[in-house]
């Protein structure tokens, strides 16, 4: 106790009624062992979303638009942001200049619609490449269009497939013969007729030339494994689309737009790629017809966007290893826990989800 306090009886009391701070959100606890809970139950990490003024992590990029720009905002942490930060990538700058010339970047055009003619088919695959291993995937986005099938129509049958690489290069875009009789071409949002899938290519086909795309010459253990030099699919609710080309690719090759954490609402349900692209990109998806071009692009540019995150400083890294302290919170005794400071409780903490920067 420092003298100072000896003669403060409201700073006695003060420390006397200390609260546990997380290092991460700032959320305060009366008992330690509450924050010890919090701690095993966030998985916090460097890699969560984090306020460029006061520096605490939040779950999404809604919760952080919350923290600095919503109802309830932080005061300080909002008017830094007012007048420096990116609405967009929520980056905050040195000054309003620098925020000026980053804004011309980070907002982007929205894409031109691929639109809807009868002859349009691509297949220009990417090359393989046959050195050992690139430093990091390659990445390749993927979107269908479904018509309805069965009796109602409410059954989702793949009639299009569009993939594009990170140069926002068409590399493969097809109609695709309907596995079972269209009830419903669901025109207004497909604009797809019955004309458009006369010559198209059977399922079969476009299964194999999407996965030779995607393996990339990679033998199917090494690919399921660790990948290898597989390419990894980058899209927008991607189960969907490979239930509906009757098709798998391993989970840990998939970078889902609508199932990243980050990129999801507070409740952790999804929102739709066109508020995705409305809020992190800056522009309106043009038409209200479903263009899988478009929808290509704007899932690879968050794709894109994200991985290119600096979150894990080497320092960072090389501090982690040297406590071995990779493993979190599992590998540590209740003792080693209770004996460690709120910052070496939010070292331990993983993230449950593999950020899109270590790709
Ligand atoms: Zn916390
Ligand atoms: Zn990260
Ligand atoms: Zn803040
Ligand atoms: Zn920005």
């Amino acid at each position: 106790m420092d003298s100072n306090s000896i003669h403060n009886p409201l700073k006695t009391l003060a420390m006397s009624s200390k609260r546990h701070r997380c290092a991460a959100c700032f959320k305060q606890y009366k008992k330690r062992e509450h924050l010890i809970e919090h701690m095993k139950i966030s998985y916090h990490s460097a890699h969560q979303p984090k306020c460029g003024v006061c520096q605490k992590h939040c779950k999404s990029f809604e919760s952080l638009k919350e923290h600095t720009t919503g109802a309830l905002s932080k005061r300080n942490c909002s008017e830094v942001f007012s007048k420096r930060g990116c609405n967009l990538c929520m980056r905050i700058f040195e000054s309003p200049v620098f925020l000026i010339e980053h804004e011309h970047v980070c907002r982007l055009q929205a894409p031109t619609p691929l639109g809807h003619s009868a002859e349009s088919q691509i297949y220009d695959p990417p090359l393989i490449i046959e050195n050992e291993r690139e430093s990091r995937p390659e990445a390749v986005a993927i979107d269908c269009a479904m018509a309805g099938g069965g009796s109602d129509g409410t059954l989702d049958v793949c009639v299009r497939v569009c993939l594009v690489n990170e140069d926002e290069k068409l590399i493969f875009d097809t109609y695709i013969l309907p596995q079972i009789p269209i009830t419903n071409y669901r025109y207004e949002v497909t604009g797809i007729t019955e004309d458009h899938l006369k010559d198209a290519m059977p399922l079969e086909e476009v299964r194999d030339k999407i996965l030779h795309i995607l393996h990339n010459g990679e033998s199917i253990g090494i690919l399921r494994l660790s990948g290898g030099k597989a390419r990894v699919l980058v899209g927008h609710e991607l189960e969907r689309d490979l239930y509906c080309l009757s098709t798998h690719y391993p989970d840990h090759l998939l970078r889902d737009t609508a199932k990243y954490p980050p990129l999801m609402k507070t409740n952790l349900m999804s929102h739709s790629l066109k508020y995705l692209a409305n809020t992190y990109l800056g522009y309106h998806m043009q038409s209200e017809m479903h263009d899988p071009y478009q929808n290509c692009v704007s899932a690879m540019r968050l794709y894109t966007r994200l991985r290119s995150q600096k979150h894990q400083t080497k320092a960072n890294e090389l501090l982690s290893t040297c406590r071995k302290i990779t493993k979190g919170y599992d590998s540590l005794t209740y003792k080693e826990i209770e004996s460690m400071s709120s910052n070496e409780l939010f070292d331990v903490s993983k993230s449950n989800y593999k950020c899109w920067c270590l790709d």
